[in-house]
């Protein structure tokens, strides 16, 4: 058998450990009294339009449609209604044929990765702090996985340690925000300095260098704020999207890549990709969720409880002594561990059934990610505990 494989499935993950932990934790004490901010799973619902719109597909809809396959790229009206609305918002003039519909934004990136590289030297880049599934999804992909150290001061893109990081191996770098785990939204101005770089070096080395931007956040950012559309900053950029966090359907598995025609040899990767979703055997998306989409693609979950938690949170901490990243997107806070090792603080956190995760995995030492999509009373409650947590440290 395949070992890789082997390990993958044998090793859960840390997140899944500790959630388990905390599972464990409800059992025995009742579920009000562990602090489980383990899992980005939405808080929110789906927006009531998403309910309403399932059960009108499912009524008005011939059935051997709604549960039948697609074309392998997804059903045209559902890409057009996306390439509409992208189009309404980004002010671009995407077309139904640059889009691909897949079960989310981990299907996209495996599949991106796929498609954009062939040898065990291509090289994928993330920025750390990063999402910790993108190593095993490159490197499933059959290449090289590296990461760029994070900026500790800002948690922004860290250019110096970049530029020393792109060669000719370089095939593309996984740019996400609003950030997974950090809650920073990368600024207009830094994603600029990007572009110049990567032009620079798509000069230099005499083939393009892709942004896979991988956004299944984009929507969830906080005080009145947006977050840029990479591609109308840097050509060659390749978007990975997905409907689990911005309507709250993670486990409907829909989402999409999207191939701009401006970037280089986009045929011939969107193609590559559709190669790779075959070769994977996603067959197609979720039908039933295509046509749902379709009719509410403009639509978001109700994201002001997220901000309301965000506050609470942050404010909650800080004042409390902790340090923490100020979140500006996404449903994650960063907190400094008070110790260096962040795995210690987390078992000692436990013992106040507080569940946070270290850093570790994420390409960061000394940290721990709390994932805020929870409800607001788990926050306030959790405040006296991590009270007592912090005056082992004083
Ligand atoms: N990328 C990031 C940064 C994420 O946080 C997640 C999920 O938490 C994913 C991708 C995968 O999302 P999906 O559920 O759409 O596959």
């Amino acid at each position: 058998m395949n070992k890789k494989m082997l390990e993958l499935g044998n090793k859960r993950s840390i997140i899944r450990e500790l959630f388990e932990f905390s599972k464990q934790k409800k059992a025995e004490l009742g579920a009000d009294k562990v602090y489980d901010f383990t899992l980005g799973n939405p808080s929110i619902p789906a927006h009531e339009d998403v309910n309403k719109t399932i059960v009108d597909v499912i009524n008005n809809t011939d059935s051997t449609l709604i549960h039948g396959y697609t074309s392998a790229p997804g059903d045209n009206e559902v890409r057009k209604a996306i390439a509409d609305d992208l189009n309404k918002r980004f002010g671009t003039s995407y077309k139904l044929t640059d889009l691909y519909m897949t079960c989310g934004a981990a299907a996209s990136l495996c599949i991106t990765f796929r498609a954009l590289t062939e040898n065990p030297t291509d090289e994928i880049l993330a920025i750390a702090p990063y999402f910790t599934e993108y190593k095993v999804f490159v490197e499933s992909a059959g290449a090289t996985f590296k990461v760029v150290p994070a900026d500790l001061n800002t948690f922004e893109i860290n250019f110096e340690e970049l530029e020393k990081m792109i060669n000719k191996n370089t095939i593309g770098i996984i740019v996400n925000s609003p950030n997974n785990p950090s809650g920073v939204v990368y600024s207009e101005k830094a994603l600029k300095q990007l572009a110049a770089l990567l032009e620079k070096k798509e000069k230099e080395y005499g083939h393009p260098v892709y942004i896979i931007c991988d956004e299944p956040y984009r929507e969830i950012v906080f005080d009145g704020k947006t977050a840029p559309h990479i591609p109308n900053i840097y050509k060659n950029t390749i978007v990975c999207y997905s409907y689990s966090k911005s309507l709250s359907l993670p486990g409907e598995r829909i989402g999409y890549i999207l191939v701009p025609e401006q970037i280089k040899d986009s045929k011939d990767i969107y193609a590559a990709c559709l190669g790779a979703g075959r070769a994977y055997g996603y067959v197609c998306a979720p039908s039933l969720f295509q046509k749902v989409i379709a009719q509410v693609a403009d639509k978001t979950s109700d994201m002001s409880e997220y901000a309301k938690n965000r506050d609470l949170l942050y404010n909650g901490l800080t004042k409390l002594g902790y340090e923490c990243v100020y979140p500006q997107g996404a449903f994650y806070l960063f907190m400094k561990s008070p110790e260096a090792d962040a795995n210690q603080f987390m078992e000692k956190a436990k013992k106040y059934n507080i569940v946070v995760v270290p850093s570790d995995g994420f390409g960061v030492k000394g940290y721990v990610r709390l994932a805020y999509c929870v409800s607001s009373k788990t926050i306030v409650d959790s405040l006296p505990a991590f009270a007592e947590l912090i005056k082992e440290y004083k």
